[in-house]
């Protein structure tokens, strides 16, 4: 309470409760109050940077320097399906943190896993089967490999809007990019396939069969030698497809053929199903059904928020993940839990206000 009341009277006087220094030091003061085990960050990440600059993504270093953070402070981490069933059972400790990787490029093993497990750190791997069973692209990166061809100049229309292509404006590349990626998510896979093999073709782009290397999956061997070291793996589709936007023959074939590929391939399959895209619109009821009926216990999405301890045994089927921060400040806002402060103190005042 004096906690709170103190805390309520610094953000009365105009104090940043952003600033991770306030948060570092109220967690010193009150470690239990405010990291509570019933709010638990799981991260959600994506691409690696690799040492020779072909691939740019989550840098290696802030990761490391995020675990380090963790171990010096006590935090626990715990593997998705360990977070899952001590849920289940109340025995999640404080300071609890879970880490997943999404799609299965090659180098989330070679440089990701690497580093979880220098740091004795438990993560969780969701695949797209077709992608690493080597016969599908995934659509995400077919777009960045035909962003990487343009040329300056070409027209290129994204949502009834036409773009006049600048490689050297990154930004703007990056946004186009963004953008025909969310259009391409948005429509059946069967119809996105058509509609990028069209821009392709009138660009005069030829998209190879199989990925570059750049883009390149991990192969279920990697992921085997992994397992053995405590790598968990589960399913995320066949072709990373957004499950909303399929009838239910697909999507149920989606989630059924992938859930048996990575149950046949490995020996300890995750529990915990991943949709891909994973907003809020981008599965609902049916999905939750279906992954019911396959026996998961639970399924991550790709919604910020934490994972509250009661809603896994009561919407276990909606698991909320934060996008791993891009900052140190950012990490520690999560795992501080400055954010959920800062929504209480925000709700108490909207309360207190006539
Ligand atoms: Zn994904």
């Amino acid at each position: 309470m004096e906690f709170m009341l103190h805390t309520v009277a610094r953000l009365k006087a105009g104090v940043n409760l952003a600033s991770v220094s306030i948060a570092e030091s109220y967690f010193r003061r009150w470690p239990d109050v405010l990291v509570h085990a019933d709010h638990v960050p799981v991260f959600m990440l994506h691409r690696f940077s690799t040492p020779d600059g072909r691939i740019t993504g989550h840098e290696p270093a802030l990761l490391r320097t995020a675990l380090e953070f963790l171990r010096e402070h006590n935090f626990v981490t715990l593997s998705l399906d360990e977070l899952c069933e001590r849920s289940m059972n109340g025995t999640v400790p404080p300071r609890a943190v879970s880490f997943t990787i999404d799609d299965g490029y090659a180098e989330q093993g070679a440089v990701g896993a690497e580093l979880f497990l220098q740091y004795d750190c438990p993560v969780t791997f969701f695949l797209a089967t077709g992608f690493i069973d080597g016969w599908f692209w995934l659509l995400e990166a077919k777009v960045a490999y035909l962003f990487a061809q343009l040329t300056p100049g070409t027209q290129l229309t994204i949502a009834n809007v036409t773009r006049r292509m600048d490689p050297t404006d990154l930004r703007a590349m990056r946004l186009a990019r963004r953008a025909f990626v969310n259009e391409l998510k948005g429509m059946p896979i069967a119809s996105a396939i058509d509609r990028l093999d069209q821009v392709a073709c009138a660009l005069g782009i030829e998209l190879p069969q199989s990925p570059p290397e750049n883009f390149a999956p991990l192969s279920w061997s990697d992921a085997r030698r992994l397992e053995a070291r405590g790598v968990s793996f589960g399913a995320h589709t066949v072709r990373h497809v957004t499950l909303a936007r399929e009838n239910d023959a697909t999507a149920l074939e989606e989630l059924e053929e992938s859930t048996a590929r990575v149950r046949a391939e490995l020996s300890n399959p995750s529990n915990v199903f991943c949709y891909p895209t994973g907003r809020s619109g981008d599965y609902g009821a049916r999905e939750k059904q279906f992954v019911q009926q396959l026996a998961y216990t639970a399924a991550v999405s790709a919604e910020p928020g934490y994972v509250v301890v009661p809603a896994v045994t009561q919407a276990p089927f909606d698991l909320r993940r934060f996008s791993f921060p891009d900052t140190l400040v950012g990490f520690k806002d999560i795992v501080l839990q400055s954010c959920r402060m800062r929504e209480q103190i925000r709700r108490r005042f909207q309360k207190a206000r006539p």
